[in-house]
């Protein structure tokens, strides 16, 4: 799979079949044109234009899991796998994927599987056309990896619920019409003590505090919010109150898998590139992959991509048929990020100083992907929940 064919065409992997490799080719063509033209741009200004989400929404790839009766494709998780590793693949952006992924990928999600008909109402609809941008708000200033010590404090009085608090470090955080926002609903907090709020921008004390500045993911934006008294109806409350922490394993699952896919498509475009530079650049009057250290070093990276992706394929084949795949997903996370940097940092390597240069993208690779190790639950904790479903 990993090996630059002639054709270009992919053979069919399980659990993909036929229909998902048409709408692979679709979303190739347009990422190709639409989206990877304008990467270098959208990077130095920080931000990609907010009617990406449209012109996504427009060709249906913000639906794609979703149920037409809310504007959906009616597709399944694969078809967003699909999406997802396309979109790494073809674009070459990490920011540009998250902040897309982010919407689709983990902010509708807990409201479709965890709202009522009126809530999936209220913001699919709009969510899935591209009009309301969405974002997930676990993290605070003072709680990332331990996710139960949150602080941030939702204080029912009568229908509603008065949120004080802060998150950090949100992507879409900046221009994120609702968050889907963790808060303490009991004195203890805790696992049995934390539910979910839908917000909204435009409540009165909720404040975005601050557009952060990152190492990469320069063009999705990621920002500090903070919550003054925000009166929130409690029709607003997603799920059970104090059930929250359900949710939030629930969501990761389905993050984790996200970041390994889309890892899975970013060392591809890595190596077709690799590959591409290896058999053009010489040096000592032959091609760079002529030489026997390149050749090896080639053939490192796309075995240890190979690895990724079966690895991923099959957590995502098990999530799929609904089977118990925490302990699958956590390796998938765990060895696609560090695995995604690696092979970036071999890629600079081989291009030489043209890597480290910005135009050939390389170098944005690399820095795009240290975020892996970090975000969505980090290597540490990965090797703990691993251990723990070993009975560790
Ligand atoms: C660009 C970016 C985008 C993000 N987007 C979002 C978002 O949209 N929504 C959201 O809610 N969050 C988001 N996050 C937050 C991300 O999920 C957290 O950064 C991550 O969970 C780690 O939390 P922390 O940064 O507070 O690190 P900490 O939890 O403070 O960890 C610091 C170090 O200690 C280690 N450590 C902690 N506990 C243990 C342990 N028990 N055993 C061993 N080692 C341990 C960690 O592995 C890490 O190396 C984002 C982060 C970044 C950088």
């Amino acid at each position: 799979m990993t090996v630059v064919k002639d054709t270009g065409a992919r053979a069919i992997l399980p659990p993909f079949g036929e229909e998902h490799e048409e709408l692979r080719q679709t979303v190739s063509r347009f990422v190709s044109k639409e989206i990877a033209p304008h990467v270098d741009e959208w990077e130095a200004a920080r931000e990609f234009p907010r009617e990406l989400y449209s012109r996504c929404a427009e060709l249906g790839f913000l639906g794609l899991k979703f149920p037409e009766e809310l504007g959906g494709q009616g597709g399944t998780h694969l078809h967003d796998a699909v999406w997802v590793e396309e979109l790494a693949r073809s674009g070459g952006s990490g920011g540009v994927a998250a902040g897309l992924n982010a919407h689709t990928s983990i902010a509708m999600p807990p409201i479709f599987k965890f709202g009522t008909e009126e809530q999936k109402q209220r913001w699919l609809p709009a969510g899935i056309a591209g009009e309301k941008i969405g974002a997930l708000g676990i993290t605070e200033p003072g709680a990332g990896s331990d996710v139960a010590s949150l602080t941030t404090t939702a204080k029912r009085h009568g229908d509603t619920y008065v949120v004080n608090g802060a998150k950090t470090f949100i992507t879409n955080g900046v221009r994120a019409d609702f968050l889907v926002c963790a808060c303490k609903t009991s004195e203890e907090g805790g696992h049995g003590g934390i539910s979910f709020l839908v917000l909204e921008r435009e409540m009165p004390g909720y404040e975005v505090s601050r557009k952060l500045e990152k190492m990469g993911w320069h063009s999705s934006d990621t920002g500090e919010i903070s919550f003054t008294d925000v009166e929130v109806p409690a029709e607003n409350l997603l799920g059970e109150e104090n059930g929250g922490f359900k949710l939030i394993m629930a969501n990761f699952a389905w993050e984790r898998l996200l970041m390994a896919i889309g890892a899975v498509g970013a060392m591809q475009r890595l190596i077709e590139v690799t590959v591409a530079y290896a058999g053009e650049r010489e040096a000592f009057g032959r091609p760079i992959g002529k030489f026997q250290a390149i050749r090896h070093q080639v053939a490192e990276m796309a075995t240890l991509a190979e690895t990724s992706r079966a690895l991923t394929y099959n957590g995502l084949r098990l999530f799929h048929e609904g089977q118990d795949c925490i302990q699958e997903v956590s390796m998938a996370k765990l060895l696609t990020q560090r695995a995604l940097l690696e092979i970036a940092d071999q890629s600079l390597q081989i291009h030489g100083g043209y890597g480290y240069m910005r135009e050939y993208g390389i170098e944005r690779a690399v820095r795009d992907a240290r975020l892996g190790p970090i975000g969505g639950g980090t290597d540490e904790i990965m090797k703990e929940i691993i251990g723990k479903t070993m009975g560790l």
